[in-house]
């Protein structure tokens, strides 16, 4: 099995194939759907929105579905919420990515400096075709304060038939001038078992057959991105012949490491036991696991276990990302460890782990963490 090859399909084609296109199919974020839905329901819709938010979590396509719905001219209305129709022109027109008035600009690639002017002059001109002209800044923390000052006049005095959707990661970047004229919605991590119930869809319609225990790996992987998520799997059935996967072959493929494994490092490291630590990592990086990935998720288990070793009542969130084993597990090593071990051992992987990633040794500086740890 090939490892961590760039393959011939996209890696995304999951996350557009089965990019949400009515609010019932977004997994999570409750409480931004809701709002969007009755703004449209009772006609409050505002003139600029912020959709802020860690990536992968549906910024942009909620973004999309509620241009979507304010333009649809049948949209379906029910006792919960608002859906668009998913046929008529404008609808079609967004789903294909052809629509006129719905205008994405990307911040990150050119600062944005040209689109907000064009904007500018833009905005003037009614619809084409549809009620609003909804326009999307991706990446919006990346504008230039010149672009930033252009849209500020624009956010000002907005004609009536334009929507701002503001996307970006790194809110706290924005100026406050913009900040104070839109309405703010946080989009929040996916959960785990939020991911795997997605997953779960895509593995049904695709008829693909994935362990279980896979398939929880990979949305531990993604850390909260839905679009991790459906790319890491996208990349996995491009690999397998037969659509039958098993958590051997994520292992192989994605390069990353299982929770046993993971497991079998942190016991050694609860025991103070320097050598044994050092011969995980060499016996690790033979059979080709990445270092930095080993350091990466050892960090984020430690960090679980310094939680759990403060409040054990802890243990029931990490029900959706864990095994019962596995939590069983965490609390033993919780109940191990040392407090202020942990901590070093936390600050000292953190400190290691941009080494590991750049270093042509890169055993190296995992093994003086540890060392440094022990020696303490
Ligand atoms: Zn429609």
């Amino acid at each position: 099995m090939p490892k961590k090859e760039q393959n011939s399909t996209h890696p995304l084609v999951f996350y557009r194939a089965y990019r949400p296109q009515r609010f019932a199919d977004f997994v999570n974020q409750e409480a931004v759907k809701q709002t969007l839905q009755n703004a449209i329901l009772l006609n409050r819709i505002a003139h600029a929105y912020l959709f802020a938010g860690v990536r992968g979590t549906g910024k942009t396509t909620m973004a999309r579905l509620f241009a979507k719905t304010v333009n649809c001219v049948n949209p379906k209305k029910s006792k919960t919420g608002i859906e668009p129709c998913g046929t008529c022109e404008s609808c079609t027109d967004i789903e294909q990515g052809k629509s006129l008035d719905l205008i994405e600009i990307d911040a990150a690639s050119n600062r944005g400096i040209d689109e907000i002017r064009e904007l500018k002059e833009g905005i003037k001109f009614a619809p084409v075709k549809t009620k609003y002209k909804v326009f999307i800044v991706d990446e919006a923390h990346m504008l230039t304060m010149q672009a930033f000052n252009a849209l500020l006049k624009t956010l000002e005095e907005p004609p009536e038939h334009a929507i701002f959707v503001l996307a970006t990661t790194e809110s706290g970047k924005l100026p406050a001038t913009i900040l104070s004229r839109v309405q703010r919605f946080d989009f929040k991590r996916l959960s785990s078992r939020d991911i795997v119930k997605k997953l779960k869809d895509i593995e049904q319609k695709e008829g693909i057959d994935i362990e279980p225990q896979a398939l929880h790996h990979i949305a531990r992987l993604a850390e909260g991105s839905i679009r991790d998520a459906e790319s890491l799997f996208s990349q996995l059935v491009a690999f397998s012949s037969d659509k039958k996967i098993t958590l051997d072959e994520v292992e192989q493929i994605i390069g990353s490491i299982r929770f046993e494994k993971l497991h079998e490092f942190l016991s050694h490291l609860v025991k103070r036991d320097a050598a044994a630590s050092i011969r995980y990592l060499a016996g690790a990086q033979n059979q080709g696991l990445q270092i930095y990935e080993i350091l990466r998720l050892a960090t984020t288990l430690l960090e679980k276990i310094l939680v759990l070793k403060m409040d054990a009542g802890y243990v029931s969130e990490l029900e959706q990302e864990f095994s019962e084993e596995e939590r069983k597990q965490l609390g033993e090593l919780a109940a191990a460890f040392d407090q202020q071990m942990l901590r070093r051992l936390i600050r000292e992987f953190l400190a290691a782990l941009p080494q590991t990633k750049r270093s042509a040794l890169p055993t190296l500086p995992a093994e003086l963490a540890i060392l440094e740890t022990f020696s303490q």
